[in-house]
């Protein structure tokens, strides 16, 4: 076994690398960009080193930093994760040449299964099952063209060089063709620099079933079952599986001893996934499977493989990059049990899934759920890397429990920063075909408005939240309420996030952590507890409630964040005494009241944002002098874009 590596990646995976190093006693080095100097695997490893400015192409892609970092800090292999420098067959002649050991596979297994076309020549050559279609040199568009209508209708176009979906269009009949193929090689030319292109059939009712594979340096090759990612957006994985739903036992092999075939013929070593399409237009078969892709290196899903098999992957591509024999045989592996994994993202669904960033103020996840992480409480999603905040994998006994798990798994992690899929990922737990074990990679598209639709909050939510932005939801919190307001009233006005729907609110205190509330007219009594709230002597909700300076998160059995647009500026927050004025939202500046030098009162204003149709006046939250304002007047800003900075105050 190695002494120390280094792992030329971030976030997760590198956090989950590190974790089995830490188990064997392996030493750990970790690279880092200036944008992540203090992220979570810089602290986890032994070592980091510092590779590059922000930008990938400064640094996670920079394999000749790497190789020098691994040389300085004496580390004898380098372990690549996913993604990044993964599948990159130049770099891992370079480790080589540098005398160090690449952990996955050989070059030549990585360039054979590289590009999708050769890919699938070299494995319908071994018998193993393709898509029909052309995978051939030929790229004529006339020629692809009556390639199509052999093939016939409907077909996917496909980049030879593609990966994460891009550059695949499906044409659905011949006039429609020579568009797609256009729009196809674009993307295809734009992201891979190669514009080849295959045709396949369109599988309809496709169903994505994936086997995990693995090889070693003495010929030894296993497959650790399936893993079905049917549940896709824009061909990109949302939910994944182990096993696979519906799965004959006949089939199963079948698809087993293929994937085993292909790793065979190509000498493959290391961790690996096998890609197959299955037509689940009716019931699943032991001949309705075909060959997609492979990818030559751990999978971002791999955990629920580890969770029903019991053995740690990483573990495996350790032992197996230093010359060990595989740990097992075939006939000693089994399933056990059911496991998901739901990808977690800083992502704005109802706005179409746009990527997201922010810092995390909140966040923490529930017990008993296996959580793959790279950031901690505090820490920010930044613009440069994928928006992946956490996968959380749940592993029960049947497949029922399973799911129930993991919809309490998300429904108990509760962020704050930033908008992320939670609710989503929630909602797709209760849809009726996947409970059911009915996925394709349409589910998503054709249930898309029913699992974003954002219904309004419940009012005995609002209610809480109006108790939270006065800063009155806990018992403790009662005297400052009962003390701060002569006639014992206050209004707040707190929007929802997701739909958008303003609500009104009066707060009377009526007693001892009693409070009288009335909603746009609609009225409630409220008792507050540690934790929970008693609603008009009826019932009680138990819910976390956070609040930050622009916002009220309520954790209870779904999570609601409101926005707080009045408040923000005139109430008492954490940020008190802080040096700099961020915008409470995204808006544009109205009025700048100040300039640099100007010494200013608390109270004073400085400027006036207006956001959400209403104008807001940003007001200083302590005496001081400000040192720079770094906004001028009609400038659009971002929510958390900093304002005004005021000058560094002596302890
Ligand atoms: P997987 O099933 O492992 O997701 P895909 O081929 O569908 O396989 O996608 C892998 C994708 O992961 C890459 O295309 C890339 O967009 C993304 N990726 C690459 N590096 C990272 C990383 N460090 N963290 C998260 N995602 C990454
Ligand atoms: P990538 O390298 O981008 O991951 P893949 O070839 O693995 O490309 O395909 C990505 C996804 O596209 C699959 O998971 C599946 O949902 C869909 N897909 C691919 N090939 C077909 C096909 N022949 N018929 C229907 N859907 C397909
Ligand atoms: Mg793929």
């Amino acid at each position: 076994m190695f002494r120390k590596i280094l792992i030329a990646n971030r976030g997760e995976i590198a956090c989950r690398i590190i974790r089995t190093c830490q188990r064997l006693g392996v030493r750990t080095v970790a690279v880092y960009s200036d944008a992540d100097a203090d992220a979570m695997h810089v602290d986890c490893a032994d070592e980091a080193l510092r590779i590059g400015g922000a930008a990938v192409s400064d640094s996670y892609l920079r394999g000749d930093v790497i190789i020098e970092a691994a040389l300085k800090t004496g580390a004898q292999a380098i372990h690549p994760g996913y993604g990044f420098l993964s599948e990159n067959p130049q770099f891992v002649d370079q480790v080589e040449a540098a005398g160090l050991r690449f952990i996955g596979p050989s070059a030549t297994s990585i360039r054979a299964m590289g590009l999708k076309d050769a890919a699938k020549v070299l494995m319908s050559d071994a018998g193993v099952p393709v898509v029909p279609g052309y995978h051939g040199d030929n790229q004529d568009p006339e020629f692809l063209q009556a390639q199509a209508a052999r093939i016939g209708y409907p077909v996917l176009i496909k980049a030879r060089a593609g990966g994460g979906g891009k550059g695949m269009r499906k044409v659905d009949s011949a006039p429609d063709f020579q568009a797609a193929l256009e729009g196809a090689v674009r993307e295809a030319e734009a992201s891979f620099g190669d514009g080849a292109c295959l045709i396949e059939k369109f599988i309809d009712t496709p169903r994505h079933i994936e086997i995990q594979v693995f090889g070693d340096d003495h010929g030894n090759v296993v497959h650790l079952f399936e893993r079905d990612c049917s549940l896709q957006r824009r061909h990109q994985k949302v939910i994944e599986e182990a096993p696979a739903p519906g799965m004959p036992a006949a089939m199963r092999t079948a698809m087993g001893e293929a994937a085993v075939k292909a790793c065979h013929a190509i000498n493959y070593s290391g961790a690996g996934t096998i890609e197959f399409i299955v037509d689940a237009s009716s019931e699943l078969r032991p001949d309705g499977f075909w060959f997609m892709e492979m990818n030559t290196r751990l999978q971002v899903e791999h955990p629920v493989t580890e969770a029903i098999t019991g053995q740690d992957l990483v573990e495996w591509q350790l032992r197996v990059a230093s010359g060990e024999t595989l740990p097992v045989t075939q006939d000693q592996l089994t399933i056990n049990g059911w496991a998901f994994e739901a990808r977690v993202y800083a992502e704005d669904v109802e706005s179409g899934f746009l990527p997201a960033t922010g810092t995390l103020s909140a966040l923490s996840f529930p017990d008993g759920v296996r959580v793959d992480t790279g950031v901690r409480q505090g820490d920010s999603i930044t613009p440069y890397y994928d928006p992946m905040i956490a996968k959380l994998i749940v592993h029960s006994d049947t497949r029922e429990q399973a799911l129930q798990h993991l919809h309490r798994a998300l429904q108990g992690t509760h962020t704050a920063g930033s908008v992320t899929n939670l609710r989503f990922l929630s909602a797709l737990c209760v849809n009726d075909a996947f409970a059911a074990g009915q996925v394709d990679t349409g589910l998503i598209e054709r249930d898309l408005a029913a699992l974003t639709a954002s219904a309004a909050p419940p009012e005995e939510y609002v209610a809480i939240a109006a108790l939270g932005a006065l800063g009155l939801s806990s018992p403790a919190d009662w005297h400052q309420g009962f003390s701060l307001w002569a006639p014992l009233r206050n209004t707040v006005l707190l929007q929802d996030e997701k739909a958008n729907i303003p609500f009104d609110v009066s707060v009377v205190v009526k007693g001892k952590n009693r409070y009288h509330i009335d909603i746009d007219g609609n009225e409630y009594a409220l008792e507050v507890h540690e934790n929970s709230f008693t609603i008009d002597n009826r019932h009680t909700i138990t819910a976390r409630v956070i609040t930050g300076q622009t916002q009220v998160h309520i954790f209870g059995e779904e999570t609601y964040t409101f926005n707080t647009p009045d408040l923000l500026l005139s109430h008492g927050s954490d940020s008190d005494s802080s040096d700099t004025i961020t915008a409470p939202m995204p808006g544009q500046i109205k009025v700048v009241a100040v300039a640099s030098g100007q010494s200013v009162k608390v109270g004073e204003t400085l400027l006036v944002l207006e956001a959400m149709k209403m104008e807001h006046t940003l007001t200083a939250s302590r005496n001081g002098i400000i040192a720079e304002v770094t906004v001028e007047q009609d400038q659009q800003v971002e929510s958390g874009a900093i304002l005004i900075t005021f000058e560094i105050q002596d302890a």
